[in-house]
């Protein structure tokens, strides 16, 4: 058999689980990638005999993201368009760090992030790059700002550095995502020195309390909380700006509620801010990795993501992609966001996005009527549920991930315990929310009750 088509008979014979197999894998499978740890063997064996190995001990130990019952960490199952576009780009093998690398790269990536600006109502003139996920589009992004506000003051950041540049403020809610704080202080901006602005209950900035002088400053807002969905009021936080202030939305999943007639009262005046961050491996459901960065001033990203001073002002119209993003060699994930895109349409996209919100409040009336807590304003795709005590939620939720019908993940909502649902893959059905539904009500039924 060509190895090829070993590979395609694998690979459906793999997602035709879906439907049956456990979403995470048993202990007894995990425990089997140790016969993988040899020590390297000598000689050359049979591509075929890899693919082997690697289906029959890997597959079994995979976490199941293509089911439609996984609703862990905001992360969707792969649109079987982006699918066969990011393996058809494996098999080109196309490195897109620059155009004359990969024409057809260059080109889809260059249409699929001016079909994104469009589709989020962003200034059509933005600048972007494709990263590998939201915290490198953060990173790109803030990296971009950094540059705009010392440029302001007269100081070249990417030339000078930061030692003896004028402070810069950077201003974050309380309920910032930890990636940005990773961001900033790979940025040397400094996790430790964010002036930290107060939250509401569900987790969002109180725009109010922003204190923004004429300095240099970068408002990180965000726009879709990891835990609750909840949106910070990105008009009323760029209204705050003084003289030298960029506004960033970190929108790992959030910026997609754009695409809805029913959601996009929730992003109102994000088009106002000056630089966005999303993944396409969330909501877009792409398969991983893949995110974007989004700034306002294609003079700023560029200037942060150049590799040399001569390169500042591009020298022809030609988009080359490493002039935007961090890495120079790269996969092409332009191609698998274009096929989405493509493949979904407006409509589709649009209905994608719905879909997964009324699943999100199917969850939430099921287990409200069941007489648990709903512990957020359901406004999005995001359910926090409360089993009591931390040992009790903790102990539900294992046993919930243990019976393997769906998967969940813990967390902590403004000091309370409680189980994340995150409704956001292409196929969860109907089914799937009832069976999964079915399964959680059970299993706290069989935890007993606090004391
Ligand atoms: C998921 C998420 C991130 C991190 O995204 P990665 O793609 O894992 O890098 C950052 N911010 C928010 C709000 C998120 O939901």
């Amino acid at each position: 058999m060509h190895l090829l088509d070993n590979f395609a008979q694998r690979a459906k014979n793999y997602l035709a689980g879906n439907d049956d197999q456990r979403v995470f894998p048993l202990e007894e499978s995990i425990s089997r990638l140790k016969e993988l740890d040899t020590s390297l063997q000598p000689d050359s064996i049979d591509p075929a005999e890899v693919l082997d190995l690697l289906d029959e001990i890997g597959s079994p130990a995979t976490v199941r993201n293509t089911s439609g019952r996984y609703y862990g960490f905001v992360t969707g199952g792969s649109l079987p368009a982006a699918m066969g576009a990011k393996l058809m780009s494996s098999i080109w093998d196309q490195n897109s760090a620059l155009t004359v690398m990969s024409p057809v790269s260059s080109a889809l990536e260059d249409i699929a992030g001016r079909w994104l600006l469009d589709l989020f109502g962003l200034p059509p003139d933005s600048g972007f790059g494709f990263v590998t996920g939201d915290t490198m589009a953060n990173f790109t992004a803030l990296a971009a700002a950094r540059h705009q506000v010392l440029k302001n003051v007269g100081w070249d950041a990417e030339a000078q550095g930061l030692f003896g540049a004028p402070e810069i403020r950077v201003i974050v809610g309380a309920e910032v995502h930890v990636s940005v704080l990773k961001t900033l202080s790979m940025l040397g901006l400094g996790r430790n020195r964010i002036i930290c602005v107060p939250v509401d209950s569900q987790g969002r900035m109180i725009a109010t309390e922003i204190r923004v002088s004429d300095e240099p400053t970068i408002i990180c807002a965000q726009s879709g909380n990891v835990n609750s969905g909840a949106f910070d009021d990105v008009a009323a936080i760029c209204q705050k700006k003084g003289k030298n202030t960029w506004v960033h939305v970190d929108a790992a999943f959030g910026l997609w509620a754009a695409v809805s007639s029913s959601k996009k009262h929730l992003v109102t005046g994000i088009e106002q801010a000056d630089s966005w961050a999303t993944d396409a491996h969330k909501w877009l459901n792409v398969p991983y990795d893949c995110g974007i960065a989004f700034a306002r001033h294609r003079e700023a990203i560029f200037a942060a993501m150049s590799a040399s001073a001569a390169a500042y002002i591009p020298t022809d119209t030609t988009r080359q992609p490493l002039q935007f993003v961090p890495e120079m060699s790269r996969q092409a994930r332009g191609i698998p966001v274009w096929a989405a895109l493509k493949s979904l349409g407006k409509k589709g996209l649009e209905e994608l996005i719905d879909r997964n919100c009324a699943q999100a409040q199917q969850f939430a009336k099921g287990l409200s009527d069941a007489g648990l807590t709903i512990l957020n304003e359901v406004v999005l795709n995001q359910v926090l549920v409360h089993f009591g005590d931390a040992e009790r939620t903790q102990q539900v939720i294992k046993k919930i991930q243990e019976e393997g019908i769906c998967w969940c993940g813990g967390t902590v909502w403004q000091g309370k315990p409680a189980m994340r649902i995150s409704v956001s893959g292409w196929n969860t059905t109907e089914e799937d929310v009832q069976r999964s539904l079915k399964s959680m009500i059970r299993q706290m039924k069989s935890c007993p009750p606090e004391i």
